[in-house]
């Protein structure tokens, strides 16, 4: 059951944008760039810092100049940034700003490994504030106040999905644009505060969209099988490792198709929408997780994708 009809996955936020302007005018002369970002698809800030609010995804281009690193390395908010190799001068990774981290000014550390030194390099990335929904959702008693037996099997369960993104990978998996893995209307935004029978809840980690049981599940790009599950929250559920630290997850389905390890092709179907585990009704929980952090999956198909 959904109480908010959200067809578009983004709201625009609420803060003029004269305001907005004036406070990160005033934030930056508190606090210069160290370093200018140059690439378009960075999103730098109105003083050419980088910027993104909460659940959003960062390209971020570093030039290494004649360094020849033998790794990049980035650490944002006590979170590792892996960084791949773009051309001889320049290195990339995917910043992923989680669904919970402060709106404020944070740095992103780089560590440049050369074979003769170490060199850091700062960013300045301004994290501004998403507006989330509230959900009010009603679910059967025993599905929220869990007996101690549940939760013992939910310690145990959370425990096998964390383990399931411990894989980081040097090189990416995924192969050009994102594609989103389901059509269908938006039924559970991500982000929003959930409260269940009056209580407040975790917020939403993921996007859930309606579809009839059965509809064809797709893998939002390419990568390997990490967990097959069948979990009290999560029900029968996919996680995908697309590399360097990206996972997508795909819950609740009424069927897998695929196995633990398995490679899995962009587009290829991995299992069918349905309403296992703690739903009220057939739906795909789409959720991704970037180096810890949570982020809307929707961030990703946004991203400028070379094909
Ligand atoms: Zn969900």
């Amino acid at each position: 059951m959904s109480i908010y009809r959200i067809d578009q996955p983004f709201s625009k936020s609420r803060l003029p944008g004269k305001i907005l302007l004036v406070i990160t005018l005033l934030i930056a002369s508190i606090f210069p760039l160290k370093l200018v970002p140059s690439a378009k698809e960075q999103r730098p800030g109105i003083d050419g810092q980088l910027s993104a609010k909460q659940g959003e995804v960062l390209w971020v281009h570093v030039p290494v100049g004649t360094l020849n690193p033998t790794k990049v390395t980035g650490t944002f908010l006590k979170r590792n940034i892996p960084f791949i190799q773009e051309s001889s001068t320049t290195y990339v990774g995917l910043l992923g700003i989680d669904m919970q981290d402060k709106p404020s000014l944070h740095e992103l550390d780089i560590t440049i490994t050369t074979e003769a030194e170490t060199k850091h390099r700062s960013y300045t990335v301004l994290v501004m504030k998403e507006n989330y929904s509230v959900q009010h959702l009603k679910l059967p008693k025993k599905k929220v106040d869990l007996d101690d037996k549940t939760l013992i099997r939910v310690k145990a369960e959370r425990k096998e999905m964390m383990a399931a993104f411990v894989s980081i990978s040097p090189h990416p998996f995924w192969e050009g644009p994102f594609i989103a893995p389901v059509k269908g209307r938006i039924s559970g935004r991500f982000g929003s505060r959930r409260v269940i029978n009056g209580q407040s809840k975790n917020p939403h980690s993921g996007e859930d969209i309606a579809a009839p049981k059965g509809t064809k599940v797709v893998a939002m790009n390419t990568g390997t099988v990490s967990l097959t599950h069948d979990h009290f929250f999560t029900g029968k559920g996919v996680i995908l490792n697309h590399g360097v630290g990206l996972y997508s997850m795909y819950f609740h389905l009424s069927k897998i198709s695929v196995k633990e390890g398995e490679v899995v092709k962009k587009g290829q179907i991995i299992g069918q929408v349905g309403s296992t585990g703690r739903a009220t009704g057939p739906h795909l929980h789409w959720g991704v997780r970037l180096n810890g952090s949570r982020i809307n999956p929707y961030a990703l198909i946004n991203l400028p994708m070379k094909s």
